[in-house]
């Protein structure tokens, strides 16, 4: 059992994490901007009663110095989660560079100054392959970093707050720092609020896009990537090492249609035409959410992710059972409403 700081404990992410954690007999603290709203956190403390295990919630913000010290005092490893990733492009890029930076640092500061053993960040597939399309001959692994003057502001963000992680553990040989990338995070919920990667399967359900753009990624449960965190602090030779988590490139496409088959027959009209360049900026024009969506059509990713599998002996299930289990959680948490005509 051991003591163990999760950042960002409302994402997500986290919050299988946590769950996963605790199954896993540890004791788990969490960071959290604010906790005036109890609503955002109810999930967690469910999750940790029915588990019959210990969570406890603090407050830490990655934009100020203040609670760090107080998050990190007494932890043996700590999972670095938090960071903003809106669903829609940022009107100024700083917006997401300087609390994804500065806030790794804060996080890295406080960790080595309470003797942490080792922080395991979550960096994503957005730090290795974003600005370098692929070139069809080569899989891009852990050697390859993304392109920053080719980039987008959150892919930018989680570059160069990577990169702030490598440089500090360079300077703090005491402090062990292993990296997780994971690719597009899908599975499913644990309350009724879909994070940015959820929304896309959401808005197919919904039929909120008249057709499917041709958009690639290399996806991956959200279930798996708690898995490889938790591996991460187990494997002692984990540390100093980046592990992409992600499986093979799935066209969106091939999403529609798992989840038309699927829940087709329940009244889910998903979309199957595929959508035009010209009418998905079109379409960005006028909603931001989906003007993210530009910069990725047409583009396979490509990925490795033997490393993890060799090094930590983790595995990722099927892409289809991730589908289907994120279509039925937003489904089941009333996040999309079927359609009979
Ligand atoms: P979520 O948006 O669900 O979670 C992000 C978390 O970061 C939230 O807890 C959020 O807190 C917190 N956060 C954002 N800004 C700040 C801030 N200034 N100070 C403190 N906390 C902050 O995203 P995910 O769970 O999907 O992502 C978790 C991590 O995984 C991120 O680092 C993300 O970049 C990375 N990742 C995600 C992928 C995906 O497809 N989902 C793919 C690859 C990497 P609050 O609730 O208060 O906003």
């Amino acid at each position: 059992m051991s003591r163990i700081l999760v950042t960002g404990a409302t994402g997500f992410i986290a919050g299988h994490a946590i769950e996963a954690l605790i199954k896993g007999g540890h004791e788990v603290r969490g960071t959290v901007r604010s906790l005036r709203d109890p609503a955002r956190v109810a999930h967690l403390h469910q999750i940790a009663y029915a588990l019959g295990g210990s969570l406890e919630l603090v407050e830490a913000d990655l934009s100020g110095d203040e609670g760090w010290d107080a998050a990190t005092a007494g932890q043996e490893y700590v999972l670095h989660m938090a960071s903003p990733f809106p669903a829609t492009p940022p009107r100024d890029e700083a917006e997401l560079v300087r609390p994804a930076v500065d806030g790794t640092r804060r996080v890295l500061e406080a960790s080595a100054r309470a003797g942490v053993r080792r922080v395991v960040m979550t960096s994503s597939l957005a730090a290795i392959t974003a600005g370098r399309p692929g070139d069809g001959e080569r899989r891009r692994t852990e050697e390859d970093w993304s392109d920053l003057d080719r980039t987008a502001p959150y892919a930018k963000s989680k570059t160069l707050a990577e990169r702030a992680a490598w440089d500090f553990a360079a300077q703090h040989p005491e402090l062990e720092l292993v990296v997780i990338n994971p690719g597009l995070v899908l599975g499913p919920l644990q309350h009724a609020a879909a994070g940015t990667s959820v929304a896309l399967v959401r808005r197919l359900l919904n039929r909120e896009l008249p057709a499917v753009p041709e958009l690639g990624f290399a996806p991956v449960d959200v279930r798996d990537v708690a898995r490889a965190h938790v591996l991460a602090v187990e494997t002692p030779a984990a540390a100093g090492n980046r592990y992409i988590c992600a499986g093979e490139n799935v066209w969106f496409g091939e999403i529609a249609q798992i989840l038309g088959e699927e829940f087709g027959p329940q009244g889910y009209r998903v979309p199957r035409r595929r959508m035009p360049y010209w009418m998905l900026w079109t379409a960005g024009r006028f909603d931001r959410e989906v003007r993210l969506g530009l910069d990725f059509v047409g583009s396979a990713e490509q990925v490795s992710a033997d490393k993890a599998r060799r090094e930590l002996g983790w595995s990722m299930r099927p892409v289809r059972e991730t589908v289907v289990d994120t279509g039925r959680s937003v489904i089941d948490l009333g996040l999309v409403r079927a359609r009979s005509s």
